[in-house]
């Protein structure tokens, strides 16, 4: 017996053919709209995490 070989689309989970990645192009532009917002906030956090970082070093520094 034989599982047809399938993949699931990466923004719904849908059962579609494997050498597809979305079910569609509505979720193509989901997920990547999904993933653009993602990683912005990761860069947020990162940013934030390097100036606080930053005013600790300063601080200790210049014993303020
Ligand atoms: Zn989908």
């Amino acid at each position: 017996m034989e599982i047809p070989k399938h993949r699931h689309c990466l923004n719904c989970g849908i059962s579609i053919p494997p050498d597809q990645v979305f079910c569609s192009e509505k979720c193509r532009m989901e997920y990547m709209q999904k993933r653009k917002r993602m990683l912005r906030s990761q860069y947020m956090f990162l940013a934030i995490a390097i100036l606080i970082t930053l005013y600790y070093i300063i601080s200790i520094a210049f014993k303020v």
